[in-house]
């Protein structure tokens, strides 16, 4: 089994005067080739702190961090900046499009910062893949004249510009009604199902249980892994699998299938 990426004891101190919060307590995780994991926990379990360490955007206090065969842990921020550029798509849930950049454009940005200049190739690709995500008619519109889905299917193309080891997502579809929300999930699943590898931070079971997995955080450590039944499968009687779709991600509602 091949390793996107690997996480080996993971620990993230923040120091407040003599306080110090442990926001990550010895988190280790192998994320395979082409998983797709869903991230789950209540408010200040470690989830984002998680993900800006996977996401290159901070350093680990102490532990070890594989991405792509390489240790990210150890770097300085020029490399891991370079890292982030080279290997890794982000998506936020806001979006983070350039208001003056046409869709276009915002698909090219991660190009612009990388290790040689843009081509007609990469142009092209970038092209592809506007149309992959059914903008292909709108390349030159800027996102105030898109959607709120169409915005988030253009930070998708952009996050797969650079063809990156990973993808992340911090609640994609937090800002979205529910069927623009299962259009940008389908997105997700299919890229997942091309071979992409994605790790999805969600609050919302329904949006989790379409992960391959389900890893949930509390107080800084991994506090359950579950696989959910599929989008059809039909909950269980009495099983913690909900359909309500409000911030009761407690673990008590978890189904624990580890
Ligand atoms: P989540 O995303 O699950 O809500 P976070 O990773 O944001 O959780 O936070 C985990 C813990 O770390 C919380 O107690 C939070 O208050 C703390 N924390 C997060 N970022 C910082 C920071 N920059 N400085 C100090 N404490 C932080
Ligand atoms: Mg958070």
């Amino acid at each position: 089994m091949e390793l996107a990426a690997e996480i080996i004891d993971l620990h993230k101190y923040y120091f407040l005067g003599d306080n110090v919060v442990k926001a990550l307590n010895g988190v280790s995780l192998e994320i395979p080739k082409g998983d797709f994991v869903a991230i789950m926990g209540s408010s200040g379990s470690g989830k984002s702190t998680l993900l800006n360490l996977l996401g290159a955007l901070d350093r680990p206090t102490s532990g070890k961090y594989i991405l792509g065969g390489h240790d990210v842990s150890q770097l300085d921020d020029d490399e891991l900046s370079a890292i982030r550029n080279q290997m890794i798509g982000f998506i936020f849930q806001s979006y983070n499009l350039i208001a003056q950049y046409t869709v276009l454009e915002n698909i090219e940005v991660p190009l612009y910062y990388g290790v040689r200049p843009m081509n007609a190739a990469d142009r092209m690709k970038c092209r592809d893949l506007a149309n992959e995500v059914g903008l292909g008619d709108r390349l030159d519109h800027r996102p105030f004249q898109l959607s709120g889905g169409q915005q988030q299917r253009v930070a998708i193309a952009r996050a797969l510009a650079n063809d990156p080891e990973i993808i992340l997502a911090d609640e994609p579809t937090g800002n979205l009604d529910s069927t623009t929300e299962a259009e940008i999930m389908d997105t997700l699943r299919k890229l997942n199902e091309e071979g992409r590898t994605i790790i999805m931070v969600t609050h919302e079971n329904e949006i989790a249980r379409q992960a391959k997995r389900q890893i949930f955080m509390k107080d800084g450590v991994i506090a359950g892994t579950g696989i959910f039944p599929g989008p059809s499968a039909v909950a269980p009687v009495g099983g913690g699998v909900s359909n309500d779709d409000s911030e009761s991600d407690e673990a008590d509602e978890w189904v624990d299938l580890s």
